[in-house]
């Protein structure tokens, strides 16, 4: 049987509402889905938090939350590399073949569409609260980030101290006065 395939790439620090709303509606478009984990080599920043292995866990619990079954999707950690021009290249050789790529991200949906994918823009969910900068802004500031993301993701994020972590990374430097 031939599959349709799509690919939905994102650094998901952390998964939230929105990149969920994006792979329900792609998976009304394909059979299944390819979901890269974006930067995979990022972590433990304020502008990435979490690691790749954090990343797929918090994804695989929000989609089981959604009732998406584990048949639907790869997740596949992808790392970056310093050249945009053989990325899409790059991301062939780790992933099963894809036929259309979902992406807001103007750099990403240019180097697909240079390598004649069919690249589709999906809509966007409630942007102004739903981005991963709000997110991240909100945990620092002890401000409602719960409601954001899947309470799966929130359950994580507990468990694996991110809130703290996320704030002891935003610290200043404090040099002792002598
Ligand atoms: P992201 O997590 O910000 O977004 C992921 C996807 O979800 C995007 O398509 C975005 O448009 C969509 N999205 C987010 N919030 C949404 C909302 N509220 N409603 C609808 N859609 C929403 O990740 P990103 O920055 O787009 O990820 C791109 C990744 O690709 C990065 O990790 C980047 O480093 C990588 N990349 C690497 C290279 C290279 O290595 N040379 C080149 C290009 C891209």
């Amino acid at each position: 049987m031939i599959r349709s395939r799509g690919f939905i790439v994102g650094r998901m620090q952390p998964i939230h509402n929105g990149h969920l709303e994006v792979i329900k509606k792609t998976l009304e478009e394909v059979d299944e889905i390819i979901l890269g984990i974006g930067s995979a080599q990022l972590s433990h920043s304020i502008t990435d938090p979490f690691t790749s292995g954090e990343r797929i866990i918090m994804l695989r619990e929000a989609l089981s939350e959604n009732n998406i079954d584990s048949s639907k999707y790869y997740i596949i950690p992808l790392v970056d590399i310093l050249m945009n021009a053989v990325w899409v290249s790059h991301v062939k050789m780790l992933t099963p073949s894809f036929e259309k790529v979902f992406s807001g991200n103007p750099l990403v949906q240019r180097l697909f569409k240079e390598e004649n994918f069919d690249v589709i823009i999906p809509p966007l969910f409630n942007r102004t609260k739903l981005s991963g900068t709000e997110v991240r802004k909100r945990m620092i500031n002890d401000e409602d980030w719960k409601s954001l993301v899947p309470n799966s993701v929130v359950e994580i994020i507990d468990k694996i101290d991110g809130i703290e972590r996320i704030k002891h990374l935003s610290q200043k430097e404090i040099s002792e006065k002598y």
